[in-house]
């Protein structure tokens, strides 16, 4: 069993802050393979009461491993944290990535998108929803594959119909939840239409100059503005992920199977 003690830290390798401490990589003095250590402090994790969070985010993303999930290799604690030793994700988050690009054409945004769909789809084939997918979740490798990471406020669906809020950024935040009703795995096929909308316009879809104006926007199902220009059926692929009803939403095999997808996996042949 792995200890703290099997890895250097690399100088300065901040990697990332979080709510909880911060990422920072580091390699094991043996192989010399490099890692990101997920740092948690335990008075941090108490004073959020989200010791359950952290519970279920490691015994999460322990069990899922998957090409476009970062690997969670090992954990330990010591008296005031508690280490993730996390597969290293070389070129940081999406949304860093997105900010240099400003915004990016269908073909580089398909390829990131498609990459998180099949992410989100292991995931709730395993029944298991993320609840947090935004592009500063989603990590991007030396061969610029996805990686999605932070389950923090992933929940297991054996529990069915989960209500609960979030805090942080609200962007990505679906209308059923914004309205505080029941939600199911769909609230993440609806931050995929987010995230697809935001890589070719280099911002979110809802906007508004407060929180409180955004939550607004998204639960009245205020029109989405879309840039000039956008091929027909990447605007249609997005306002049929981007149904306010649930129900109306489109499906995973539904995403796989749009026109927009279809045209895309041939362009990469
Ligand atoms: P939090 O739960 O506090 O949001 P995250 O797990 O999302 O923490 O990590 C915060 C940030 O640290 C990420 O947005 C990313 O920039 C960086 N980071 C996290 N894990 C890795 C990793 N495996 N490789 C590279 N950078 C990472
Ligand atoms: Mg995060
Ligand atoms: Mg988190």
């Amino acid at each position: 069993r792995k200890t703290l003690n099997d890895y250097e830290w690399a100088n300065p390798g901040q990697l990332g802050a979080g709510s909880y401490g911060v990422v920072r990589l580091a390699y094991d003095k043996y192989t010399k393979e490099r890692f990101a250590i997920k740092i948690m402090q335990k008075s941090q994790i108490f004073k959020f009461c989200t010791i359950d969070n952290l519970k279920r985010e490691i015994k999460i993303q322990k069990r899922m491993v998957h090409p476009n999930i970062c690997k969670l290799y090992h954990y330990f604690e010591d008296k005031q944290n508690v280490y993730l030793v996390l597969e290293y994700a070389q070129r940081g988050n999406l949304f860093s990535v997105l900010k240099k690009a400003n915004k990016m054409d269908e073909s580089v945004a398909f390829w990131y998108f498609y990459q998180t769909c099949l992410a989100i789809d292991h995931l709730h084939h395993n029944q298991i929803i993320h609840r947090d997918l935004k592009p500063e979740n989603l990590l991007v490798d030396q061969a610029n594959n996805i990686k999605v990471c932070d389950f923090g406020w992933s929940a297991e669906n054996s529990n069915n119909q989960i209500r609960t809020t979030f805090c942080g950024t609200v962007d990505y935040m679906a209308p059923e939840m914004v309205k505080r009703s029941t939600y199911d795995h769909r609230i993440d096929i609806w931050s995929l239409g987010v995230l697809l909308f935001e890589l070719v316009h280099g911002y979110a879809p809802f906007q508004g100059n407060n929180q409180n104006q955004k939550l607004d926007n998204i639960s009245k199902n205020k029109p989405i503005q879309f840039r000039p220009n956008l091929e027909f059926d990447l605007v249609d692929l997005i306002k049929n992920i981007l149904q306010p009803n649930p129900e109306y939403r489109l499906t995973m095999p539904q995403i796989f199977d749009h026109p927009w997808m279809m045209r895309q996996y041939k362009k990469m042949n």
